[in-house]
């Protein structure tokens, strides 16, 4: 049997996967995201017993990532805030040690791969996966291609409009402050409230308020890539009471526009939670693997 590793790299742990897809999966860990030198050595700890059966490896990982093979700093992480793993090589230390095809992209366009070929995006192909969780991220396939470009997007970082006599709330990102990270993520919902989210009950002004910059979000990504398909995945969006509000803000900024069956008939079906749960990464590094070596 043909046999895939997947590596998920997060802000606080790696979970590593042996396995073909959701159904047959040989083996999984977890292990904290520590400094690179403690975590690296794990992860490759984990593969080495059964490297020789492995086909293929995919890693997806958080980022800023250089996806550029022309690169000198090709595989590393870039200019991440989190301490020490600014710089980091990843790609290099598991490819010097098994020698082996792998795959390297953003843990949310492997989550998008993932949903794709076993998930809500199934028979899709130009749709869009976004995380609001730790932080906000989004991975997007277009005609069948996982979005890469100048580097690869970073849609967590737009602009939202912010109405501060609304929502005086300074905003949490280090670089902008108020960008759609900076008022949305899991961290900017505890610092504007004083507790964590998943501690606020259904009707705590703190969703709606949520929900409309999703809402504005979403809006901004179904103009600029006509998505077939929006799904919301991360630790905030397990709240599933957001889902209906964030539909209606959709629709309502929206306003008539973008006038397809698919949204304004039928945007249950449009904005959609991952299948795959919160396996999306993991899996989706799975299918980033088999991709890779065209499986
Ligand atoms: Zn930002």
């Amino acid at each position: 049997m043909s046999l895939y590793g997947g590596i998920e790299i997060g802000g606080t742990k790696v979970i590593c996967m042996m396995g073909t897809d959701p159904e047959h999966i040989l083996s999984e860990t977890r292990i904290p995201t520590t400094s690179p030198g403690e975590t690296l050595p794990k992860v490759i700890t984990f593969f080495e017993p059964s490297a020789d059966q492995l086909e293929a490896v995919g890693i997806g990982s958080f980022g800023p990532l250089d996806l550029d093979p022309d690169s000198s700093s090709y595989g590393c992480i870039t200019e991440t805030t989190k301490t020490g793993w600014a710089g980091t090589d990843i790609l290099g230390p598991i490819q010097s040690v098994f020698g082996l095809p792998i795959g390297f992209d953003t843990d949310v366009n492997a989550a998008a791969l993932g949903e794709q070929r076993w998930g809500s995006a199934q028979g899709l192909d130009t749709f869009l996966y976004l995380t609001i969780g730790t932080g906000i991220g989004g991975g997007a396939l277009v005609e069948g291609n996982l979005l890469h470009g100048l580097m690869h997007p970073e849609m967590g970082h737009i602009p939202i409009p912010h109405d501060r006599n609304q929502d005086p709330f300074q905003g949490i990102c280090p670089y902008h402050h108020d960008c759609f990270e900076g008022l949305a993520s899991g961290p900017a919902l505890e610092a504007r409230w004083g507790a964590r989210a998943e501690t606020f009950s259904e009707d705590h002004p703190a969703w709606a308020l949520e929900a409309e910059y999703v809402g504005y979000a979403v809006v901004s990504y179904i103009l600029t890539l006509a998505p077939q398909r929006v799904i919301l995945g991360g630790g905030v969006m397990q709240q599933e009471h957001l889902f209906p509000l964030i539909r209606s803000e959709v629709l309502e900024i929206l306003n008539g526009y973008m006038h397809v069956p698919e949204i304004i008939k039928d945007i249950n079906h449009y904005i959609v939670p991952p299948a795959l749960g919160n396996q999306a990464g993991i899996l989706g590094s799975i299918a980033l693997a088999r991709k890779t070596i065209g499986h």
